[in-house]
């Protein structure tokens, strides 16, 4: 796992598994982490180095409900987790779908030190809506904006103080728009042109899987993605991937991608 200072107030964590990231945000006495690396001693390490950079932990926030980003209880198994409001209904509406995945990962890769995970009582948050951190007087507030169309859940975080986007998995440098069963294309796009505003405000923006890119590196995935997606709509399996995304395992989303335009 590689931890990257990304701001006075902001640590980025990046998991060794499909570089799944982990975001620390601190106001004063106040911070939370959002989403989670995937492995238990990458778990086991994030609360001891937030701890060394003064990095306070008051609670968790999840981008969505895949089971890879909603790990942050194992590292913090006393911290409420938050979610927004598409969330929390897929979460009530797959019971123990996320533990079953978790399970499943661990079984297929010899994982055998897992902590448990408890998922209960998850705090249910408006959005868009704000979220206050820190003192009262001169605190801050995180921006909660809807992101779907990857799953039909999705929460990003613009953390204005830091200039940091953390949209969950969009724009990410390592991995094609990824259509899961709930999710759909049109409200991909849909969401693109929301993050678009978010990008062009931002200094950083943290994608769920991948490096920490720059407004421009942002705007130009950003790009590639919409066309790999208007590609997907109209020709379907033909549609070229984009440049630098093109290996083995982008090719079977792709073909999961396609999959999802058949009628059923
Ligand atoms: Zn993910």
């Amino acid at each position: 796992m590689r931890a990257l200072s990304v701001n006075a107030d902001l640590i980025v964590f990046i998991s060794r598994f499909w570089q799944t990231t982990c975001t620390a945000v601190r106001a004063g006495e106040e911070g939370f982490v959002i989403d989670s690396p995937v492995y238990p001693d990458e778990l086991e390490a994030v609360p001891s180095v937030l701890e060394h950079a003064g990095f306070p932990v008051s609670g968790l926030l999840t981008t969505h409900a895949d089971w890879d980003h909603l790990l942050g209880r194992i590292a913090f198994p006393g911290a409420s987790l938050g979610c927004g409001e598409s969330t929390a209904r897929r979460l009530a509406a797959e019971p123990g779908q996320a533990e079953r995945e978790l399970r499943e990962f661990d079984e297929d890769h010899y994982v055998d030190d897992r902590p448990p995970l408890s998922l209960a009582a998850v705090q249910t948050l408006p959005v868009p809506g704000r979220l206050s951190l820190g003192p009262d007087e001169g605190g801050h507030e995180l921006e909660l904006h809807p992101a779907d169309g990857h799953t039909p859940d999705g929460t990003a975080f613009f953390i204005p103080w830091t200039g940091v986007l953390v949209c969950g998995d969009y724009l990410s440098p390592v991995e094609i728009p990824w259509i899961s069963p709930g999710g759909s294309a049109e409200a991909y796009l849909a969401t693109l042109e929301r993050l678009r505003e978010l990008v062009q405000r931002a200094e950083t923006v943290v994608p769920g899987h991948g490096r920490p890119l720059s407004r421009e590196e942002t705007l130009g995935v950003l790009d590639e993605d919409v066309a790999y997606l208007r590609a997907l709509m109209s020709s379907g399996v033909d549609a070229p991937l984009p440049a630098g995304r093109r290996t083995g395992a982008q090719r079977r989303i792709h073909e999961q991608n396609v999959a999802t335009r058949r009628p059923s």
